[in-house]
């Protein structure tokens, strides 16, 4: 089991949009490939549009023509599985299925010879069900690839309770041999990146769910985090039936846990046919661009008597913008248990988790006001005025009024933020969006799903975020995150914002 697959001839099962992905890659690494699918003419279909993309990769100075043709020519349609007996590795990429997955497997096991490897590309199902059937279920491996195959990076190692740890092993170094980067992953619901993605979306729903900002506006507030879409954009791209179908399947894989739970927001855009770019209507309209966010009204601040409240990285990017207003060095009071500016007119802190009714009730000051956690700038020092999307929520509480609200964008204004204004929403967007994401990346690692630096590597390389939730973590502070989530449990009660035992145990460590 443990001998090298170097070279060895590839099926690949299934000529879908994955399939057709894994059998380029596979055969420009150099296997001859052997491409299969239930429905005739699929796979030759999928090898003749497979010569199509080699041959444009060759006009765009990708390779060369001949490199195009050779890589092409690994490539064989079969017209059943009794042909592949050759095999040395078996990817199957067929419908998300179990019966028809199994069934696959099974057939095969009398097909190919006994150190054939076997790797599902499934996204959802347990590697540990696909086993099952088996007469020998140590030899098959989760393969997760991520869609475009040529182009992500990831690969999801999965292993399940009877996957033998050489055969996972062979599979990390295969996948490596084909460019990929791979992350072990144990099979639990959603893997790594399908499950530490959920609060990526289910944040914003939230956030729209209780009307406390329109999705173009949430949506600007997490590219300028460094997203590179927003979550409702996103959604809009995958689709809301195959996101609503992967958050539905794991919730219930997770028998409920109201963490998981999906929203009936996208349920409804799911029964009224708004699944979006594919239907032309989701939460936004296509082909038309999303409106772009109108900064909140600002009244020149007096930038006077400024005094920088509280340590950590949050307040240092303040103190890094100030100082580039020429307003630096300001007088600090590091011992404050709330971080942000004060001024003679008033407030601003950073979001803590708490609204800012809650914040001005418990501090004695009606002016006061809560903006966004300014995570980029804590990530990126030296680049955090540069950037040209600087859009940054914040909150006022519901009965101030509107010279204050004026006020406090125009501070934020001022330190180089274009102000957009939220309803007096619990840890805003980027804050709580940030803080799940840390929160279930530690979940996963305190079962044994992956490693820190498995998460990390997940996220940026399977879903293209700007830092993985560790980093993200490393910089903001384990009690910062705790403070954030427990604001939130506190706030809406429930399980959703329960705290990571990970976490809780690194609480007294920092
Ligand atoms: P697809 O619908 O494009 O392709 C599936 C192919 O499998 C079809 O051509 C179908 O004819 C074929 N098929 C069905 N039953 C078969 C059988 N018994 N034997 C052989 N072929 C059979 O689907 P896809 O998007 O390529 O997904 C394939 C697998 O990859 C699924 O398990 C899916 O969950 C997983 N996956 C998909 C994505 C994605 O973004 N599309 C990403 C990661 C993983």
């Amino acid at each position: 089991m443990t001998r090298s697959l170097k070279g060895v001839p590839v099926l690949v099962v299934g000529a879908g949009i994955m399939g057709t992905g894994i059998a380029q890659v596979a055969a420009q690494a150099g296997h001859k490939v052997m491409l299969f699918d239930a429905m005739a003419g699929t796979a030759k279909e999928a090898k003749k549009r497979l010569a199509g993309t080699l041959n444009s990769l060759a006009e765009k100075g990708k390779m060369s023509s001949q490199a195009a043709t050779d890589i092409a020519a690994q490539i064989s349609a079969i017209g059943s599985l009794s042909e592949a007996s050759a095999a040395g590795l078996v990817v199957e990429a067929a419908v998300e299925n179990l019966q028809v997955k199994r069934s696959i497997f099974s057939e095969l096991e009398s097909i190919v010879g006994e150190d054939c490897l076997l790797a599902t590309n499934t996204s959802s199902i347990s590697v540990t069900a696909i086993a099952r059937p088996l007469k020998s279920p140590g030899r098959l491996v989760g393969m997760h690839f991520f869609n475009p195959v040529p182009l992500m990076k990831l690969v999801e190692v999965v292993s399940g309770l009877h996957t033998e740890p050489a055969a996972a092993a062979v599979i990390f170094e295969l996948s490596q041999a084909w460019g990929k980067v791979p992350v072990h992953a144990r099979s639990t619901p959603g893997f790594i990146v399908n499950r530490i993605a959920r609060p990526f979306y289910a944040e914003t729903l939230a956030l729209i769910q209780e009307q406390a900002g329109e999705a173009h506006v949430l949506d600007a507030c997490l590219r300028a985090a460094g997203f590179r879409m927003g979550p409702c954009a996103l959604m809009d791209l995958i689709g809301h039936d195959t996101n609503l179908a992967v958050t539905k399947s794991v919730f219930e894989a997770n028998f409920g846990d109201k963490r998981f739970m999906p929203s009936l927001l996208q349920q409804e855009l799911v029964d009224g046919g708004w699944f979006g770019r594919k239907t032309g209507r989701g939460f936004y309209r296509y082909p038309e661009a999303a409106p772009v966010p109108e900064a909140a009204a600002v009244l020149r601040p007096e930038m006077t008597d400024l005094v920088l409240h509280g340590q950590g990285p949050g307040v240092e990017a303040l103190a890094r913008r100030l100082i580039a207003l020429g307003l630096g060095p300001v007088a600090r009071q590091p011992e404050t248990a709330w971080q942000g500016i004060e001024w003679s007119q008033g407030l601003l802190m950073l979001t803590d988790g708490r609204t800012a009714n809650e914040a001005a009730h418990a501090l004695g000051q009606p002016h006061l006001a809560v903006c966004d956690l300014p995570i980029r700038d804590m990530m990126q020092p030296d680049t955090a005025a540069a950037t040209t999307e600087n859009v940054l929520a914040f909150s006022v509480p519901e009965q101030a009024s509107q010279d204050w609200a004026g006020l406090a964008a125009g501070m934020l204004a001022e330190l180089g933020y274009t102000p957009v204004r939220l309803a007096d929403c619990p840890g805003l967007v980027v804050g709580r969006t940030t803080a799940m994401l840390i929160n279930e990346a530690a979940d996963a690692v305190l079962q044994g799903v992956c490693s820190e630096e498995g998460a990390d590597a997940a996220m940026k390389l399977g879903v293209n975020y700007p830092a993985g939730p560790f980093a993200w973590l490393a910089q903001w502070s384990v009690a910062g995150v705790v403070q954030m989530l427990e604001a939130l449990d506190g706030h809406y009660r429930g399980e959703r914002y329960r705290v990571s035992p990970w976490l809780r145990r690194r609480q007294w460590l920092s």
